[in-house]
C-alpha cells in the first residue's frame, strides 16, 4: 500500500504543496498564488484544493497526514496563523482545524524557517546533524534550531527570532521596533536602503539601474561591488561585517555542529563568506568556533515542503517505535 504525507509551504505570495513517501521521495508538487488579501476563507479553500490535486497526482492509497509550514507569526500549539503582515487579513486563522475537518487526518502547523531547517535535516545538507542551525537571508533573516531532529521551541511554543538580535543599538530602525538588528543590516531590502542613503553620483549603480534609483536591488549592489564600485563596496562590506558578527553570536549562543545558509544571500556568498570566516577566526577563544561547519542549504525552495512533511512522518516513526 502506497502511503503519503502532504507538505504545504505557505508564503506571502505563493503556496506550494508536495506529496512525500516515508523515504522522503517527492511524488508530486504544485504551487499557486495565495492572494491572501481575498481573505482567509478563500485562501483556505485554495490550499484545500491544492492538497486534493497533489494527492490525486501522487496516486497514493492513503493519506497519513498534512504538515504545514507558514510565514509567521503563528501558534504551532493551537494551530492558528496570526499574520496580517505578510498575509493581509489573516489574523487568528484556524488552519489546522480547517484541514482536519476537510481531510480527517493529523495536521501540524510550524513556522516556515523551522520547516525549512527540518527539511535540510531530513533530506538536505544537515542529514544526521544533531545540533543544526539554519539561516535564510532574503527579504528578511529567518533562523531555526533543530536539535536531534526536533524543532527547538521557546516559551508557549514561541519561535525564537534570532534574525532580530541587536548588533548595534545605533543602527537602522527595523519594523520589529529595534535599531540595528541582524535583519536591518543584512536582508536584501536593508542593503538597498543603505545604498540609497549614500551619494551615488559617482557610482556605476546609476548606470546599471538606467538612472532609476528605485530599480536598484541587492543583487545589483553586489554586482557593482564585485566590479570595484567604491560606494557599493562600502555598503556590501558593512552588511558582510554585521553578517559575520551575527554568525559569531549564533555560534557563541548555541554552538551548533553545523550552520546551513540559504536564500538570496547565497548568490553573493563569494562576498559574505570571507568576512564571516574572518569574524569566526577573531572570536574563537572561548569555543572551538572554527570547527562549526558552515554549508549552503541543498533543497532550495523545496526545503519547507520536505520539512513540513517530515513533521508528520517523524510523529509516525515515534508512534511505531512505542
Ligand atoms: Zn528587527
Amino acid at each position: 500500500m502506497k502511503r503519503l504525507v502532504i507538505g504545504v509551504d505557505l508564503g506571502g505570495t505563493i503556496v506550494r504543496a508536495g506529496a512525500f513517501d516515508a523515504q522522503g521521495n517527492m511524488l508530486s508538487m504544485r504551487d499557486i498564488p495565495i492572494e491572501a488579501a481575498r481573505g482567509p476563507e478563500s485562501g483556505l479553500r485554495k490550499i484545500q484544493r491544492l492538497i486534493e490535486q497533489v494527492r490525486a497526482e501522487s496516486e497514493a492509497d492513503s493519506l497519513v497526514g498534512i504538515g504545514i509550514g507558514s510565514t509567521g507569526p503563528l501558534d504551532p500549539i493551537r494551530g492558528r496563523i496570526h499574520n496580517p503582515f505578510t498575509l493581509p487579513t489573516w489574523d487568528d486563522v484556524p488552519i489546522v482545524e480547517w484541514m482536519q475537518k476537510a481531510f480527517h487526518v493529523p495536521v501540524t502547523l510550524e513556522n516556515d524557517a523551522d520547516v525549512a531547517a527540518l527539511g535540510e535535516y531530513w533530506k538536505g545538507a544537515g542529514q544526521s546533524i544533531k545540533k543544526l542551525f539554519a539561516v535564510t537571508v532574503g527579504t528578511g533573516v529567518g533562523t531555526a534550531l533543530i536539535e536531534e531532529g526536533k524543532i527547538y521551541r521557546g516559551m508557549d511554543g514561541f519561535h525564537p527570532e534570532a534574525g532580530h538580535m541587536i548588533l548595534d543599538p545605533n543602527g537602522p530602525l527595523c519594523y520589529c521596533g529595534a535599531h540595528g538588528c541582524w535583519e536591518s543590516f543584512c536582508a536584501g531590502p536593508s542593503i538597498v536602503r543603505d545604498i540609497l542613503s549614500r551619494d551615488l553620483f559617482h557610482s556605476r549603480l546609476l548606470q546599471m539601474s538606467g538612472g532609476n534609483r528605485e530599480k536598484i536591488d541587492a543583487r545589483m549592489v553586489a554586482d557593482a561591488a564585485r566590479a570595484g564600485d567604491t560606494v557599493a563596496r562600502e555598503a556590501m562590506e558593512k552588511a558582510e561585517r554585521y553578517f559575520g558578527l551575527a554568525i559569531v553570536n549564533v555560534i557563541i549562543n548555541f554552538m551548533p555542529e553545523m550552520i546551513v545558509l540559504s536564500g538570496g544571500l547565497m548568490k553573493s556568498s563569494d562576498l559574505f563568506l570571507p568576512a564571516m570566516q574572518a569574524a569566526i577566526e577573531a572570536h574563537s577563544v572561548m569555543l572551538p568556533a572554527k570547527q562549526v561547519r558552515i554549508l549552503p542549504a541543498q533543497l532550495g525552495y523545496h526545503a519547507g515542503l520536505y520539512g513540513a512533511a517530515y513533521t508528520i512522518w517523524s510523529q509516525e516513526n515515534e508512534q511505531s517505535e512505542q
